[in-house]
């Protein structure tokens, strides 16, 4: 569907029909979204979801996005998390201009917006404990219970306000409260608090406060000082608009229009950052950045590109009910986009030793190997081939079953770029029985391209020239749940569906020679293995270490129906 206000060929949701229908009508000539997130952890998968629609919108619609942290909470914020944030918004490739904003540049005003709401009588000071005022909430189909201190002279509310910042009261003894209505359905219009004392340091405002505003009440004036039109959230926060649209309408400021569109939830993965960070802490991963883990430091490490992820939660759509998308669709999407980028080189895993008994002895080739059949501007590049070569391991089997079109005894497959060879004597181990290496003979006619011959086999398989291979670190990367929800089971901890097998290491792998020059974060296709990525970490010169980022195909569904079948 082409968007008839932008020529964007993105396709349209309900979202952009409200903005567009704003515009239309001058509600608004421009529009100004925000991104808000709390600085307690990195960005996952799903907060790029968040990021794309706002920023996206922006775009779209020639508008502004912000970038705003909501720094209310003085115990949980770290700076190591507002620097990661910015870079992770950075490399998806969007951009705040100047507008880097905090919650906590607010306090000031915050705290005169609360002193406008006293002076209205719509706020008061509360002393009963937290124990009280939760019993005293009521639940939500049972009205709730006024507080006695409800009532309190303006002018006592406002002292006791003033003596609350000014340090006079241990944390707890005080809050303030919107005076609302203790009977509403709405638990969250039960004289919600406004601000509560806390006697924390806080990362950007050190210790010039002692109370903090509550996330509903800096949020949506935040908004309001920005000149925010469209305050894009997440469904949870719908029975929170009455709410919002409260305290606006009672401070009589610029009313931005709270939308809830749904959350991006994605299958075998799970997405709160308190989860993330367990992770992390308890050692179930390395590290934020761990290419297991959905955050974006992670993809980015994994190999992700960041056109990937854009595309991915363009796909996943904006829609008003809760889903789950399929992990899958990730994979695919950079798949999508890795296809036509990525170089494909030929790279052996797990190597198998094969001497070609009548090639010379000191000969080497250099065959012409194509670098992207998707894209002929790639060009190609010189792969040398000469009498020792390595295969991938699984490509022998000494038993095959039917249909094995890969090298057995007796049986002949072509080497991508080479010959066709014929395997005649399979060298085992003497005291394991492992086979070590196979001795074969090549047909020199059959040498692709170019050869004479017409002999035809089933089977092609990647190598490469022993003497001319580098050595790498291959890390295999799959997904770290083996369940699609594993927040599903009431009974069970999450981290009990962890996948055993979700990072499997390969010291030795066998890598055709022009893979040396890999920048960090460079990424490949190893030729019938998957997407690789060389790590931008762990990897330097003397060492390559390389993430499989996906395979080539979704492998996984495919275990699944034989694991069904097994039982
Ligand atoms: P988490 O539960 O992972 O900590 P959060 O919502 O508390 O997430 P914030 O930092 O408050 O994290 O989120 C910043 C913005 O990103 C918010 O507007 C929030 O609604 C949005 N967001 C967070 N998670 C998702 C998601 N899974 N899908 C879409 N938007 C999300
Ligand atoms: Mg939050």
């Amino acid at each position: 569907m082409e968007n008839k206000n932008t020529g964007s060929t993105k396709p349209t949701n309900f979202i952009r029909e409200i903005i567009e229908e704003d515009l239309r009508t001058g509600k608004h000539t421009k529009i100004h979204t925000r991104f808000p997130p709390e600085p307690n952890g990195y960005l996952h998968i799903g907060h790029t979801k968040s990021i794309c629609l706002n920023f996206g919108l922006a775009e779209d619609y020639n508008g502004l996005c912000n970038l705003r942290f909501d720094d209310t909470n003085p115990t949980k914020e770290e700076i190591e998390y507002v620097e990661s944030i910015k870079e992770d918004i950075k490399w998806l490739g969007f951009d705040w201009g100047d507008r880097e904003y905090y919650a906590s540049d607010y306090f000031d005003q915050l705290y005169e917006y609360a002193i406008k709401l006293i002076k209205k009588g719509k706020a008061y000071v509360d002393s009963l404990s937290g124990e009280e005022i939760k019993e005293y909430r009521g639940a939500p189909t049972e009205a709730g219970k006024e507080s006695s201190y409800r009532n309190r002279l303006i002018e006592e509310n406002l002292d006791l306000f003033e003596r609350m910042k000014a340090g006079e009261f241990k944390d707890g003894e005080y809050v303030l409260r919107a005076k609302i209505d203790m009977t509403s359905p709405n638990m969250n219009m039960r004289d919600p608090i406004i601000y509560r004392i806390r006697h924390e340091s806080h990362h950007r405002t050190g210790d010039k406060w002692c109370i903090y505003p509550m996330y509903d009440w800096a949020h949506g004036q935040s908004d309001s000082i920005e000149g925010i039109t469209h305050s894009l959230c997440t469904l949870e926060f719908e029975n929170h608009r009455p709410l919002y649209d409260w305290f606006i309408e009672a401070l009589d400021i610029y009313h931005p229009q709270q939308i809830e569109f749904a959350r991006l939830n994605v299958s075998y993965t799970v997405m709160s950052k308190r989860k993330l960070l367990e992770l992390v802490e308890e050692g179930y991963v390395n590290s934020w950045d761990d290419p297991r883990m959905p955050t974006i430091s992670g993809l980015r490490r994994r190999g992700y590109t960041p056109e990937s992820i854009r595309n991915f939660s363009e796909k996943s759509g904006i829609v008003k009910r809760n889903s789950v998308v399929d992990l899958a669709l990730l994979e695919h999407s950079i798949r999508e986009d890795l296809n036509k980028k990525a170089k494909r080189v030929l790279s052996v895993l797990n190597p198998l030793k094969v001497v070609i008994e009548n090639y010379p002895d000191e000969k080497v080739e250099e065959l012409e190997a194509i670098n992207n059949p998707e894209d002929s501007s790639k060009g190609t590049r010189k792969l040398p081939f000469a009498k020792t070569i390595y295969i991938e391991k699984d490509d022998f089997r000494e038993d095959p079953p039917k249909k094995f079109f890969r090298l057995a005894p007796g049986k002949e497959v072509r080497l991508r770029y080479a010959y066709i060879i014929k395997c005649e004597e399979v060298i085992k181990d003497p005291k394991t029985g492992e086979v070590i290496e196979l001795r074969c003979s090549y047909d020199p006619e059959t040498k692709s391209g170019t050869g004479s011959s017409n002999k035809k086999v089933k089977g092609t398989i990647h190598w490469v020239s022993a003497e001319h291979a580098i050595d790498a670190e291959v890390r295999l990367y799959d997904r770290l749940f083996t369940v699609e929800d594993p927040l599903g089971e009431k009974d069970k901890d999450f981290k009990d569906f962890i996948n055993p097998d979700s990072l499997e290491i390969i010291k030795h792998s066998k890598l055709e020679p022009s893979l040396s020059n890999a920048e960090k974060g460079e990424r490949f296709q190893f030729e019938r293995l998957g997407y690789f990525c060389l790590d931008s970490v762990d990897a330097s010169r003397d060492r390559l270490v390389f993430n499989r980022i996906v395979r080539l195909r979704d492998s996984w569904s495919k275990i699944e129906k034989e694991q069904q079948g097994q039982k």
